[in-house]
């Protein structure tokens, strides 16, 4: 039915080929387009030999993603319906520029941030707004877990069990276990820029601030383990607040080990976090890029990754029968069956597959509308559907408060 490229062939872009590739009702026709294509060539090589059964067609190219001028042309020359970007985050807007200019769709699944000065939020991206609704195109921001499944689960307690939501957590737990003494689930530059960042949550219509990972608790993941969780701040809290006015607090928390906070103290403590570059053998190199390179790459934990990831939203409130009530929302995964599936780990997965549903949902035209659009502004219903049928079964747990005050 219909032709898309996929920007980017890391650990998500991963998970979004081979699913694409096992619905191939909807992906007929799959660019996979990078910087380093050898990588893409990999994902297409898995999906002859894993998944022969496929109908839908691939092929890779190389493309700088930062350059308007080759993706306008890569763009053309393919002709797709839309553009799935799981590159990184900043390559948002040129992507989205070079969008307009071919008039094709786009989604991502992190918002824009520049790359030398460590701030993430949705207003770069907003400004977008005229330009797609102009054009009859749509831009859909954010569509992985979190930021996107977490917003659609907001959206199914405001649609189905909320006349007004007052306090949401949103909770993020990975239980599980690589082997290595220490690595990052997902690109190492955006996970530590993320975390090493001060913490932020909402309260009573202002953002208060924190030093990084100072507010924690110990939170019961159902179904996983209890553990000892950190308040961040996270992007979708930006869009949420603005989206549900009714919210009088909102938090994000992530778990975070003790072995993998000493690492990173360590790091940060010698400077090998920073985003300012330093003269290294006549070379203009930032020591978070060094860094990475070092790091294992986040595809590459995948084989022998056990135990499982939890991520959910508690929300409470008024229920529709106007009385208070608390309720969560959750997906729990297993990192070794994601393996099986698509030789990836569970992070990569639940990123790469709400992204397929969301362009799913978009060539389908269930969500598809001019513009561009936060997942909690669009109908929970048929993403529920698809998350369960998919891979990220999604489970409700009511009137048990698993995040305290
Ligand atoms: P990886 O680092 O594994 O992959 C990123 C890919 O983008 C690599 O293939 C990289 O190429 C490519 N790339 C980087 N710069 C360019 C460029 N200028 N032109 C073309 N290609 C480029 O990251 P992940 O797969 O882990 O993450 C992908 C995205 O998903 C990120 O934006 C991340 O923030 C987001 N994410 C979202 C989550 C959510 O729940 N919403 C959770 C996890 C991640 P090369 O191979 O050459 O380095």
């Amino acid at each position: 039915m219909s032709k898309v490229i996929i920007i980017g062939a890391g650990g998500v872009a991963n998970v979004v080929a081979k699913k694409c590739a096992q619905n191939d009702q909807v992906f007929t026709e799959v660019l996979i387009a990078t910087r380093t294509v050898a990588k893409a060539d990999k994902i297409v090589a898995e999906i002859k030999e894993h998944m022969p059964e496929s109908k839908a067609v691939f092929t890779t190219a190389t493309v700088d993603a930062d350059n308007v001028p080759e993706l306008v042309k890569l763009i053309n020359d393919f002709g797709p319906k839309m553009v799935i970007n799981v590159a990184l985050p900043y390559q948002d807007l040129t992507i989205m520029d070079a969008c307009l200019e071919t008039g094709v769709h786009y989604l991502d699944t992190a918002n824009y941030e520049p790359k030398d000065v460590a701030k993430f939020e949705y207003s770069w991206q907003w400004a977008y707004q005229d330009r797609f609704k102009d054009k009859g195109l749509m831009a859909l921001l954010g569509c992985g877990f979190d930021p996107g499944a977490t917003q659609a689960f907001t959206a199914h307690h405001a649609k189905h069990h909320f006349q007004e939501i007052h306090y949401l957590d949103i909770v993020d737990c990975n239980n599980g276990n690589h082997g290595k003494a220490f690595a990052t689930n997902f690109n190492p530059e955006i996970n530590i820029r993320e975390i090493t960042a001060n913490g932020r949550y909402w309260e009573n219509g202002q953002w208060v601030e924190t030093q990084p990972l100072e507010i924690s608790q110990d939170i019961y993941y159902p179904k996983v383990a209890t553990r000892k969780s950190y308040v961040l701040y996270h992007e979708e809290l930006e869009s949420l607040v603005k989206h549900f006015p009714t919210i009088k607090r909102a938090r994000f928390w992530m778990t975070f080990g003790e072995a993998y906070i000493k690492h990173l103290n360590v790091l940060e403590g010698i400077g090998m976090t920073s985003i300012e570059p330093i003269d290294f053998r006549g070379m203009k190199v930032a020591p978070i890029e060094f860094l990475k390179a070092v790091l294992p790459a986040p595809e590459s934990l995948a084989a022998g990754y056990s135990g499982q990831t939890c991520i959910g939203v508690q929300a409470k409130g008024i229920g529709k029968d106007g009385q208070p009530k608390v309720h969560f929302v959750y997906n729990v995964k297993d990192h070794a069956d994601c393996y099986r599936e698509v030789q990836a780990q569970g992070v990569s997965y639940t990123t790469g597959v709400p992204a397929m549903i969301g362009a799913m949902l978009m060539l389908q035209g269930e969500w598809m509308q001019p513009g561009v659009w936060n997942v909690e502004q669009l109908d929970p219903d048929p993403f529920f559907d698809a998350m369960n049928k998919w891979g990220l079964p999604i489970s409700e747990l009511a009137d048990i408060e698993l995040v305290k005050d």
